[in-house]
Protein backbone atom coordinates (compact mmCIF):
# COMPACT_ATOMS: atom_id res chain seq x y z
CA UNK A 1 0.00 0.00 0.00
CA UNK A 2 2.85 2.51 1.06
CA UNK A 3 4.47 1.74 -2.62
CA UNK A 4 5.02 5.12 -4.54
CA UNK A 5 3.83 5.12 -7.96
CA UNK A 6 5.43 6.57 -10.53
CA UNK A 7 3.08 9.34 -12.47
CA UNK A 8 2.94 8.48 -16.19
CA UNK A 9 4.62 11.39 -18.46
CA UNK A 10 0.60 11.69 -19.61
CA UNK A 11 -0.94 12.00 -16.55
CA UNK A 12 1.52 14.87 -15.68
CA UNK A 13 0.71 16.59 -18.86
CA UNK A 14 -2.60 17.60 -19.12
CA UNK A 15 -2.79 19.33 -22.33
CA UNK A 16 -6.26 19.99 -23.78
CA UNK A 17 -7.08 19.47 -27.21
CA UNK A 18 -7.26 16.65 -29.30
CA UNK A 19 -5.23 13.34 -29.40
CA UNK A 20 -2.85 14.63 -32.01
CA UNK A 21 -2.17 17.89 -30.21
CA UNK A 22 -1.27 15.83 -26.95
CA UNK A 23 1.04 12.90 -28.78
CA UNK A 24 2.91 15.93 -30.54
CA UNK A 25 3.33 17.85 -26.76
CA UNK A 26 4.88 14.63 -25.23
CA UNK A 27 7.12 13.87 -28.23
CA UNK A 28 7.98 17.76 -27.47
CA UNK A 29 8.35 17.37 -24.02
CA UNK A 30 10.23 13.60 -24.29
CA UNK A 31 12.72 15.83 -26.79
CA UNK A 32 12.96 18.66 -24.24
CA UNK A 33 13.81 16.18 -21.29
CA UNK A 34 16.58 15.10 -23.38
CA UNK A 35 20.05 16.17 -23.54
CA UNK A 36 20.81 18.55 -25.87
CA UNK A 37 24.22 18.91 -27.82
CA UNK A 38 26.09 21.90 -26.69
CA UNK A 39 26.92 24.33 -29.64
CA UNK A 40 30.51 25.66 -27.31
CA UNK A 41 31.90 22.16 -26.16
CA UNK A 42 29.91 20.06 -28.30
CA UNK A 43 29.13 17.74 -25.39
CA UNK A 44 25.59 16.19 -24.85
CA UNK A 45 24.80 18.15 -21.33
CA UNK A 46 22.79 20.76 -22.05
CA UNK A 47 19.91 20.97 -20.30
CA UNK A 48 16.74 23.66 -20.06
CA UNK A 49 16.96 25.88 -16.93
CA UNK A 50 13.91 27.33 -17.93
CA UNK A 51 11.58 28.52 -20.76
CA UNK A 52 14.09 28.91 -23.96
CA UNK A 53 16.90 29.74 -21.46
CA UNK A 54 19.38 26.21 -21.94
CA UNK A 55 22.72 25.54 -20.14
CA UNK A 56 25.37 23.67 -20.49
CA UNK A 57 26.46 21.28 -17.42
CA UNK A 58 30.11 20.89 -18.92
CA UNK A 59 30.88 24.55 -19.41
CA UNK A 60 28.38 26.42 -17.73
CA UNK A 61 27.53 27.75 -21.67
CA UNK A 62 24.09 29.44 -20.84
CA UNK A 63 22.00 30.67 -23.85
CA UNK A 64 18.57 31.06 -25.34
CA UNK A 65 16.74 28.77 -27.92
CA UNK A 66 13.42 27.53 -28.63
CA UNK A 67 11.31 27.25 -25.68
CA UNK A 68 10.96 23.45 -25.88
CA UNK A 69 13.82 23.03 -27.64
CA UNK A 70 17.34 24.35 -27.92
CA UNK A 71 17.63 26.28 -31.52
CA UNK A 72 20.81 25.21 -33.48
CA UNK A 73 20.43 28.26 -35.45
CA UNK A 74 19.97 30.36 -32.34
CA UNK A 75 23.42 28.18 -30.40
CA UNK A 76 25.51 28.78 -33.55
CA UNK A 77 25.21 32.49 -33.66
CA UNK A 78 26.01 32.98 -30.06
CA UNK A 79 28.80 30.59 -30.45
CA UNK A 80 30.85 32.09 -33.27
CA UNK A 81 29.82 35.82 -31.46
CA UNK A 82 31.48 34.23 -28.14
CA UNK A 83 34.17 32.99 -29.93
CA UNK A 84 35.09 36.61 -31.46
ZN1 LIG B 1 29.21 23.12 -23.16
Amino acid sequence: MGKRRRPKLTAIIRTRGGLSVRRRWISIVAKMRERHTCPRCGMKAVKRVSVGVWECRKCGFKFSGGAYTPSTKVGEAMAKKVKG
